[in-house]
């Protein structure tokens, strides 16, 4: 991966400066930054060689979110949600939409969202009430959504709308943000996580031509989950990249204070509790690669993303919490980044679906595979 051998530098000069000025100043992920993970190939990463892309495979993509997520979690997941609206303009869309948006999205000159939360609600999709109307040339689309990474700065949002009852009416449209009805709606007021640029928008009528449905009602919620498992796997590795650098801060600073004569780390009880982190990293990072595998040879990994996602985000706060215990006071600075991990980490139990959620699938898998 050749294109990518500058990214821990990048992410080291760029994103490490970038994280720590967009918490102070609750600032998104800038336009700026945008253009430059255009230029090193990030945002059409997935994306096949042949539309304009890198063609990586998943694995890659793991590789790189742990180089950006140990600097910034929300930093990453804003990456994420560009690189897979990309993925889905670059695989899916029209012809004519694709001439019109692939190659100014893949270099970063127009970043794009994905709508799909609502302000009543995003567990509950077959309640969502965002509805689009057959017209004639298009669809007129009505509704509000909440809660999208990126929807503040974004160009383009891929909207899904009730077309008729239930998950199988599901549609899902590109809508044009600068379009006649859109109202795009301030960031929401969040005390943390603010690279991810999470805000809303209403669409009062809004006209979408045919060929911006991109995923037919039938089909959508179909594609929609599959694709969630690899995000769940990515929020997993992301949740694994924050906690191992939370762990190597905690590490280096017991190895060099002293108490009662000897290194923290020489403290049986501060060594244990760290090492109780490693051990559920390295549990979170084996199940991660598990799901990974799976994703990436084209198997089902529902079951496997569940696990992962759900136990990273939960080791990862814990973790995170006792790393900070262990080094005293001195945690909290912001030198230390550490409280901005804890809340930026927080998201990862709500985002791509709830821990809830996560147990949903793991009950279903226990019902079909040992009630009798
Ligand atoms: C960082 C971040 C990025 C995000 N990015 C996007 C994005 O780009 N696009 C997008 O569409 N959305 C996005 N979201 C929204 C996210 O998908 C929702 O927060 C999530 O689906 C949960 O919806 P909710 O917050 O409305 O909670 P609700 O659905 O209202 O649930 C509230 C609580 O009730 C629990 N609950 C609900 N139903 C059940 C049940 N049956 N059994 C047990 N517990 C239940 C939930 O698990 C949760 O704990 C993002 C969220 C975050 C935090």
């Amino acid at each position: 991966m050749e294109a990518l051998a500058g990214i821990e530098a990048f992410c080291s000069d760029v994103i490490e400066p970038f994280a720590r000025n967009a918490a102070a100043d609750r600032l998104p992920v800038s336009r700026k930054l945008a253009k430059a993970w255009g230029d090193l190939g990030m945002l059409g990463l997935q994306t096949p060689r042949e539309l304009g892309g890198l063609g990586a495979s998943y694995f890659a993509k793991i590789s790189m979110v742990h180089a950006l997520a140990r600097r910034s979690f929300a930093t990453a997941f804003s990456l994420n949600n560009m690189q897979s609206l990309v993925y889905i303009i670059a695989t899916r869309a029209a012809d004519e939409v694709r001439e019109q948006h692939l190659s100014r999205l893949l270099q970063g000159d127009a970043i794009a969202s994905v709508g799909i939360t609502e302000p009543n609600g995003g567990s509950d999709l077959a309640n969502m009430r965002t509805n689009a109307t057959k017209v004639s040339g298009g669809w007129v689309v009505f509704g509000e959504k909440a809660w999208i990474t990126n929807a503040t700065i974004c160009d383009l949002m891929l909207v899904s709308a009730q077309t008729a009852t239930g998950t199988r009416g599901i549609g899902r449209f590109i809508v044009d943000m600068s379009s006649p009805g859109v109202e795009r709606l301030p960031a929401h007021p969040m005390a943390v996580g603010h690279p991810a640029g999470l805000g809303g928008a209403r669409f009062d009528r809004v006209f979408v031509p045919d060929s911006y449905l991109v995923d037919a009602p039938g089909e959508a919620f179909r594609l929609g989950m599959s694709a969630i498992n690899g995000a769940r796997t990515h929020v997993a590795a992301m949740c694994v990249a924050t906690l191992q650098q939370s762990l190597a801060t905690a590490v280096r600073y017991c190895v060099g204070r002293e108490a009662f004569g000897k290194s923290l780390l020489n403290h049986q009880g501060l060594k244990w509790d760290l090492a109780d982190v490693a051990n559920r990293l390295e549990a979170a990072n084996l199940l991660t690669y598990r799901a990974a595998e799976r994703i990436a040879d084209g198997c089902d990994a529902t079951l496997a993303a569940a696990h992962a996602k759900k136990f990273a985000a939960e080791s990862a706060l814990f973790g995170v919490e006792r790393c900070m215990q262990a080094m005293g006071a001195c945690a909290v600075l912001e030198s230390t980044s550490l409280v901005r991990h804890l809340g930026d980490l927080k998201l990862a139990g709500y985002a791509d679906g709830t821990t809830e959620m996560q147990n949903e699938r793991i009950g279903a898998f226990l019902i079909e595979h040992y009630a009798d």
